[in-house]
C-alpha cells in the first residue's frame, strides 16, 4: 500500500488482506445501519459497545467525585440523543483535544403531537417532516414507526414497528399514473405536499356497534393500548419517527457499494466511533468523539451542537483531570483540532452539470475533504485554514489514507452546512471531511465501501497523529 499519492482509486491499492478487512468492516457497518434508524437507537448502540470497551459514564465519575487519569475512557449522553466520548491522552489537557464530530439524526417524517384521525374509513397519522427531503421520495414504499412515548409517570415506552420479521409495514400513499394528469405537470416541490404525508395505519373497524364513532381509529387505539398500555393522550409526549423499512445491503453487481437509509451521517458516526475503539495505546492527545443530534434542522435545541453541551462536557472532563479553570478550558478548546465528519455529494453521471467533475468527490477515491460548505459565496460555512489542511495531507500520506477534495456541487445551485462552524467558535482548527454519497437525503443513500474504509483509516490516523 505504498505510493498512495499516485493511486487515485483506492480499490487499486488493496491487498487480499486489505479487502478482507474492508468487507468485515462494511459488514459490521451494514448491521449497524440496519438496526439503528433513529438517533436514540444509535446512541444506545454506541453506549452498549463503549461499555464493553471499558468506557465509564462521566455522570457517575462526576457524582462519585472520581478523578480521570491518562488512558481513562468516558462517555456522556444527553437525552439519549447526543453522545460524547473521550479517551484521556498523555499530554497536558491545555494542549488541546483531537475531536471528530458527526451527527446521528437523519431526514425522516415525524408524527405530529395529536396525530391520530379517521377519514373515510381509514385511520391515518398526521405528520411533519424533519430535515431537507424530496417529499415524493417517501411515498409508496414500506415504512417503519420508531421512537418513544413518555407517560406522565416518566415511564418510557419504546416503539419499534416494521423491521421485525413478523411486523406489519405502514406507509404514505401516492396517486396512480392512470390519474396523474394534473399531478404530472406540477413542480417537483408540489408533487407531494407536506400535508399529504399522512401515514396509513388501519382500515378495519373495531366492531359493528353503530354507537361507536370512528370505529377504525378506535381499533388502532385499542391495539396501541393492548400492546403498549398507552392512551391517545400519551402521544402528546412522544417522539415518533417514520423511517424506511428494510436492511442496508450491498449495491452493485460487484458489491462495491452499500445502499441503506440514514448514511448521512451515520456512515461518519460509525467510522469515527470505530476509530476511537481502535486506539489500543494511550493516545498522545485527549481524543473526543461527538455523535450529535439535530444537525439536519440547524443543530438547534439542547441536544444540538449550537448548545453549550460540548463546552460543558469539556469543562467536566478537564475538571475530572484535576486541572479546571476557565482559562485552561479556553486554552484546551482553542488548541484543539476538529474533523467535522459529515457526508458530501458524490459525482453523478446522471447529473453532471450539478456535480462538476473538477470539484466533486468520486466514488472509490477515498475520504473527501471539503475545505468549505455553505451556499451563495461560501455563506455560513467554516472555511478551513490551509495550514490545517497541510497537516492533514501529511498524516494521511504517511498512513497511506486515500483522500480527495469534494465541494458540495455546483456554485450557486444550492448548498448545505454541517456542525463545523459551531466548534470553530472556540478558535480551534476545523475542517469537513467525510464520505461522498449518491441519493443524499433520499430514503436509500449510496456510499462506496472503499470510501467508508478510507474514512475509518483517516479518522484513526487523525486521532493518533494530529498534533
Ligand atoms: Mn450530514
Ligand atoms: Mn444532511
Amino acid at each position: 500500500m505504498k505510493e498512495n499519492k499516485i493511486i487515485k482509486n483506492a480499490w487499486n491499492k488493496y491487498t487480499e488482506g486489505d479487502l478482507l478487512n474492508l468487507e468485515n468492516f462494511c459488514n459490521s457497518y451494514k448491521e449497524f445501519l440496519s438496526n439503528n434508524k433513529t438517533e436514540r437507537e444509535c446512541v444506545h448502540y454506541f453506549i452498549e459497545v463503549a461499555k464493553k470497551h471499558n468506557f465509564k459514564d462521566l455522570k457517575e465519575v462526576i457524582k462519585n467525585g472520581e478523578k480521570l487519569n491518562k488512558g481513562d475512557k468516558v462517555y456522556y449522553s444527553k437525552m439519549d440523543k447526543t453522545l460524547l466520548l473521550a479517551i484521556i491522552g498523555e499530554e497536558y489537557v491545555q494542549n488541546g483535544f483531537n475531536i471528530i464530530g458527526s451527527h446521528v439524526d437523519a431526514p425522516r417524517v415525524d408524527l405530529k403531537q395529536t396525530p391520530v384521525y379517521e377519514a373515510d374509513g381509514l385511520c391515518l397519522f398526521d405528520t411533519h417532516y424533519y430535515g431537507g427531503i424530496k417529499k415524493y421520495h417517501w411515498v409508496a414504499r414500506p415504512m417503519c414507526l420508531k421512537g418513544v412515548v413518555i407517560k406522565k409517570s416518566g415511564e418510557v415506552i419504546n416503539i419499534n414497528i416494521g423491521d421485525g420479521e413478523n411486523d406489519p409495514y405502514i406507509g404514505f400513499s401516492d396517486l396512480l399514473p392512470h390519474l396523474w394528469k394534473d399531478q404530472a405537470v406540477k413542480k417537483a416541490m408540489e408533487v407531494v405536499e407536506g400535508e399529504q404525508l399522512n401515514l396509513l395505519v388501519g382500515s378495519r373497524p373495531v366492531s359493528s356497534d353503530s354507537k361507536i364513532k370512528n370505529k377504525v381509529k378506535e381499533n388502532i387505539l385499542s391495539i396501541l393500548k393492548d400492546k403498549y398500555n398507552m392512551e391517545e393522550d400519551d402521544l402528546i409526549s412522544s417522539e415518533l419517527q417514520v423511517v424506511p423499512a428494510g436492511p442496508a445491503k450491498d449495491y452493485g453487481l460487484d458489491r462495491s457499494m452499500i445502499i441503506g437509509y440514514g448514511q448521512d451521517d451515520r456512515v461518519c458516526a460509525f467510522t469515527s466511533f470505530m476509530a476511537m475503539l481502535e486506539l489500543k495505546d494511550i493516545p498522545k492527545r485527549t481524543c473526543v468523539c461527538i455523535l450529535a443530534d439535530k444537525e439536519e434542522i440547524g443543530s438547534v435545541g439542547a441536544t444540538g451542537m449550537e448548545s453549550r453541551l460540548f463546552e460543558n462536557f469539556s469543562a467536566e472532563l478537564i475538571n475530572a483531570c484535576g486541572d479546571y479553570s476557565d482559562l485552561v478550558l479556553k486554552r484546551a478548546l482553542q488548541n484543539s483540532y476538529m474533523l467535522s465528519a459529515d457526508v458530501t455529494c458524490a459525482f453523478d453521471p446522471n447529473f453532471p452539470s450539478e456535480t462538476p467533475r473538477q470539484s466533486t468527490a468520486f466514488f472509490g477515491r477515498g475520504v473527501a475533504i471539503s475545505k468549505y460548505t455553505g451556499s451563495r459565496g461560501k455563506s455560513g460555512c467554516n472555511d478551513a485554514n490551509p495550514e490545517f489542511l497541510a497537516k492533514l495531507r501529511n498524516i494521511f500520506d504517511n498512513d497511506c489514507v486515500n483522500y480527495q477534495t469534494g465541494e458540495l456541487g455546483k456554485v450557486d445551485q444550492g448548498g448545505g452546512g454541517t456542525i463545523a462552524y459551531f466548534l470553530s467558535h472556540y478558535g480551534m482548527e476545523v475542517v469537513d471531511i467525510g464520505v461522498a454519497l449518491q441519493n443524499m437525503h433520499a430514503p436509500c443513500e449510496v456510499a462506496s465501501k472503499a470510501d467508508i474504509f478510507e474514512a475509518y483509516k483517516a479518522y484513526v490516523s487523525f486521532y493518533k497523529n494530529m498534533k
